[in-house]
């Protein structure tokens, strides 16, 4: 990853690739606190458009307010670079992954005098799961491991540290053959994936979790707002595992993940095994949407040729 050509946006300014290194003894490498993003931009007829950049950099503000991390850049200049990074990497479509870190100032856990530094990062990835999952669907397992407790971790901050969690319990999950992993709260409600909001359908309507232990995910908003304008009905509530085993349908969504069908939990078959009709609409116009073939919601997409 680190051995390529391209820029990458660092404390204000595009830097060769391979020159974006850091000391061994930065502050967020040994304590996890740090904030970041991952936004996709996606080919459209007017070139590259990044998708809900302004939430995606309001997240990022929001998460660095909320552990009380120094952004020492304006929200609109965030947006500026991350528009620059595409175009200076040449990219048509690309995941985007800016992080805010604390540098090697000083050691210690009161983090007093550290400073944040911001780097925006850009490369083309494809589909997070695999092109076949979001046609065939993905088999997941619930997770030995809870999401986190909203009094020990901030889960709407997307902090680097939340994702040792999401990591425990991605490795759990593909080390005995499943796809992603299934987390739930730690009252034993369904939570979210390692790295995507979740939800299901039953006799029509759409449901997904209240978002006490997830995070707020971009992707989930739009597809409940998409939703939305297909008069499908979305509820909003605690869900159990086993309303997702006699569900007609689920799935994930997520930036990375975009909309995902699950087709397999805990080794039952969601529904009829495959991508359900209502995923398969809702894929179908999120796709639409993110690649700027509707015309509502232009304010969605920030075109990289206009800046
Ligand atoms: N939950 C978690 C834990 C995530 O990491 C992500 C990905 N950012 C999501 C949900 C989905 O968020 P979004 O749709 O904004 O990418």
């Amino acid at each position: 990853m680190a051995d390529r050509d391209g820029f990458i946006w660092f404390d204000g300014e595009l830097r060769p690739w391979r020159e974006v290194t850091i000391h061994g003894l930065t502050h967020s490498l040994h304590y996890g606190m740090g904030v970041f993003e991952g936004e996709r931009a996606y080919e459209t007829a007017r070139g590259p458009a990044i998708f809900r950049l302004r939430e995606h950099t309001k997240r990022l503000f929001n998460s660095a307010k909320i552990l009380q991390m120094d952004m020492p850049y304006s929200p609109e200049q965030i947006d500026a670079a991350t528009m620059e990074v595409i175009c200076a990497n040449d990219l048509s479509s690309a995941y985007i992954r800016p992080l805010v870190f604390y540098g090697a100032e000083g050691m210690g856990l009161s983090a007093k005098g550290l400073k944040s530094h911001v780097l925006i990062a850009a490369w083309s990835w494809g589909a997070y799961l695999g092109k076949e999952a979001l046609e065939q669907g993905i088999r997941v397992k619930t997770s030995s491991y809870s999401r986190h407790h909203v009094n020990i971790h901030m889960v709407k901050a997307k902090a680097t540290g939340n994702y040792l969690n999401s990591m425990l319990a991605q490795r759990e999950a593909s080390a005995i053959g499943y796809d992603e992993a299934l987390l739930l709260d730690r009252e034993g409600y369904v939570a979210e994936g390692s790295g995507e909001n979740v939800f299901m359908v039953r006799d029509g309507v759409l449901y997904t979790p209240t978002l006490t232990s997830a995070l707020e995910g971009i992707t989930r908003d739009t597809v409940i707002r998409l939703a939305g304008e297909l008069n499908i009905p979305v509820v909003e509530k605690q869900l159990t595992r086993d309303e997702f085993y006699i569900a007609d349908e689920a799935f994930f969504t997520g930036t990375a993940a975009e909309v995902t069908p699950i087709r397999e939990l805990d080794g039952r078959v969601v529904g009829a095994g495959s991508r359900g009709p209502i995923t398969e609409k809702l894929q179908s116009l999120y796709f639409d949407q993110v690649s700027g073939r509707r015309e509502q919601h232009p304010e969605w997409l920030s075109y990289v040729n206009d800046a």
